[in-house]
Formats: C-alpha cells, structure tokens, sequence
C-alpha cells in the first residue's frame, strides 16, 4: 500500500480531516464545512458561502465565470480555509485527483474575523477584498482549471484573477486595484486606467483570449468602465 500523496497541498489545509456530515450542493459547487464541529457554525458557514455564490451570479461578471465552470461538468468543492502564521491567503484554489478535480479554500471575512485577518491594522491596507471579489477572484482560477489552463499563464494566473475580479468590483461599484503585485485601489478615471491596464497585460488578455475564447467573449460584452477584454477584442479581432 503506498501513501497517496496530494499533487498540491493548500496552506492550513489538513489532509485526513474528515469531511463534514452537512454539505450543500449548488449549480457545479458542493460547500462543505469540513472542520467544523459545531452544527451552528457549519450551517451558518454553508449558508454565507452560497449566498456569496448566488449574489456573484447576479452580475455580469459572475455569471460569465460561473458559466463557464458550469459548463465543464466538473464538481467543485468549496470548504472552510484555516488561517496559517506564514501564509496570508483570502483564499485559495489547486486542482486534485479523485471527486473533486478543484478545490476552493475560502471562509468569507467580516467584522472581527476580518479585523484579526488584518492584523488589526485595517489602514495599512490600501485594499480591503470583500468576500465577493475574494471569490470571484478564486471562480476565475476554478474556470482556468476546469477548462484545462490551469497555470497555463504561470505567474500572470494571479493577474489574470485580478482582472476578472477588477471588472466584477467596478460592475458593483468597487475600485479595481491597479495590479496582483502592488494591490493599490485605482480612483479616478477607470477608462483610462482600462486602457493602460490593457497595455501592460497585452500577452496575458492574448493568451487568455485564446485559451478561454468563450469565458473571454461572455466578459468582453460586460458593460464595464473597466473592461481591458473588450479593448482587445476591439483592436484585435
Ligand atoms: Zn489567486
């Protein structure tokens, strides 16, 4: 007997854990409070992440993402993430083996829980991720992976998140930050913002275009300020 050992091991992830008892399953996503001992909580858990889901796929932006995820058949879970020392994460996502072939670690953070994440030093911060831009941001990576990307555009699978959460953050009247490096919230004019941003990340919003033709087409008809996908389009095809 071998031991199996995970292709990918997320940080404060605990690979025996049992799973939850409780778990709900929405459109291609199953939430599963694992670790989570106390029924209250787990339920509670359960309940915010998929009225997170449901609001993001009232927008534009969402439901070209959870669309194209959708679309592949493939089942993705989405349980609780642990806070480690080392690793500040709003959440993250690998692909596996077995059931699930993407998994989502992600705990939505308010209040307190997002004040201690902070390090109670909230105005150091010059951008504050709600839960909602955090998952949409994870959805974008669920959608390269499913589709069979994953890690296709190497370090530049950050910033092509960050886009697609910026154009859901403007879609709900949240500043974009200016980029995944520097994570500074972008005021001011967004359309000349869109353009510079389009510019700089030619070769990504390229490669992107013809890795996820479909998911790229659906985001540029989103009526955005900030929207580098349709600027590309426009010149290019
Ligand atoms: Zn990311």
């Amino acid at each position: 007997m071998g031991t199996f050992i995970p292709p990918f091991l997320g940080p404060g992830e605990h690979l025996f854990e049992p799973a939850a008892s409780i778990q709900a399953v929405f459109g291609p996503f199953t939430i599963r409070p694992d670790g989570m001992d106390d029924g209250h909580d787990a339920r509670a858990y359960v309940g915010q992440v998929m009225g997170i889901v449901r609001m993001v796929e009232t927008t534009r932006v969402g439901k070209a993402v959870i669309a194209e995820i959708r679309s592949r058949k493939k089942p993705v879970l989405i349980f609780p993430l642990e806070q480690v020392d080392d690793v500040m994460a709003y959440a993250w996502v690998y692909p596996r083996w077995g059931l699930f072939p993407v998994v989502v670690s992600f705990t939505p953070l308010f209040g307190r829980r997002l004040r201690q994440f902070l390090g109670d030093e909230e105005q150091k911060f010059d951008k504050v991720y709600t839960p909602h831009e955090t998952i949409v941001h994870e959805f974008a990576h669920v959608a390269r992976a499913v589709s069979g990307n994953f890690d296709r555009l190497g370090d530049d699978e950050e910033e092509l998140a960050t886009m697609v959460a910026n154009m859901f953050a403007v879609e709900i009247n949240r500043a974009p930050v200016n980029s995944y490096d520097e994570m500074k919230s972008v005021t001011g004019n967004l359309a000349a913002f869109s353009k510079t941003y389009y510019r700089d990340n030619f070769d990504m919003i390229e490669a992107f275009c013809k890795q996820n033709k479909t998911l790229a087409t659906e985001l540029s008809y989103v009526n955005t300020t900030f929207n580098p996908i349709r600027l590309y389009m426009d010149e290019n095809l």
